[in-house]
């Protein structure tokens, strides 16, 4: 069962107007395989959504960062899920370790917003992994299961869930991942969807890893049987974006 290659570019809580023009054009520019190979997303802050979306190339998309966990109404400073789908936006990044750790977002808090935005029609990147300490006291692999169960728990259908595992130890420090250490991972992870989940699901849930990715690294992380792609914090606002994107150009199948 072949699994499309997938680049997600964070951008995090980044850029100027101007910069976000200047990010949007380099990427208009870059030569990189069809969208048959490889399915490109990027998220930039929320008040670029609508500019992003007008001027990106067709064959990338976009994605919010974050969105609320239920429907709109009195939740002062959140951005409900419908109001994503109303601006034609896709996709949405929840569970970031960013927001799980500084904002405190449960595992169930996550698994309750990936629900629902599947539920309104969009796609969801879901963010799982541990922190060092938790590396260290070699309970990796519980933590990534916790929180994937938590996620599990609410939503019968994978369809539209890529899942990212970003260990927290390797987010935004340049401590990349060896390709045997996230394989590691990628692959507990894929026998966890198919003892818990199922076999179709564990055969066709793209895994992605995050964590420092960059142009020098992807080549090496992206011939991991079980690495799926990317999720890109720092180098999705710089050229070598491209370079990942062409980090791999064939389906991945299921071995
Ligand atoms: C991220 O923000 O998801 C991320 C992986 O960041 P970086 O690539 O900068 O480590």
């Amino acid at each position: 069962m072949a699994r499309k290659f997938f680049i997600g570019g964070n951008w995090k809580c980044n850029g100027t107007l101007e910069e976000v023009k200047k990010i949007v054009s380099m990427l208009n520019e870059a030569e990189v395989p069809s969208e048959n190979f490889v399915e490109v997303v990027v998220s930039p802050p929320f008040v670029f959504l609508p500019l992003v979306e007008s001027l990106l190339r067709p064959d990338f998309q976009v994605a919010a960062q974050n969105c609320w966990v239920r429907k709109g109404g009195a939740f002062t400073g959140e951005i409900s899920a419908e109001m994503l789908v109303n601006l034609g936006i896709p996709c949405v990044i929840l569970g970031h370790s960013e927001r799980r750790s500084l904002l405190n977002e449960s595992n169930e808090f996550v698994g309750d917003k990936v629900a629902y935005a599947l539920s309104v029609g969009l796609k969801v990147i879901a963010c799982i992994g541990e922190t060092l300490q938790q590396r260290e006291s070699g309970s990796t692999m519980a933590v990534v299961a916790a929180q994937t169960k938590a996620i599990a728990d609410k939503v019968s259908n994978w369809t539209h869930v890529v899942l990212a595992y970003e260990p927290v130890w390797a987010i935004g420090t340049g401590k990349v991942a060896t390709p045997g250490q996230a394989q590691e991972v990628h692959l507990e992870l894929r026998k966890w969807l198919h003892d818990s989940v199922g076999a179709e699901v564990a055969a066709t849930t793209r895994i992605i890893y995050g964590g420092s990715v960059n142009g020098a690294n992807c080549r090496e992380l992206s011939a991991q049987p079980d690495i799926d792609g990317f999720l890109v914090g720092g180098a999705s606002l710089k050229p070598e974006f491209a370079d990942i994107i062409r980090s791999l150009t064939v389906m991945k199948s299921q071995l």
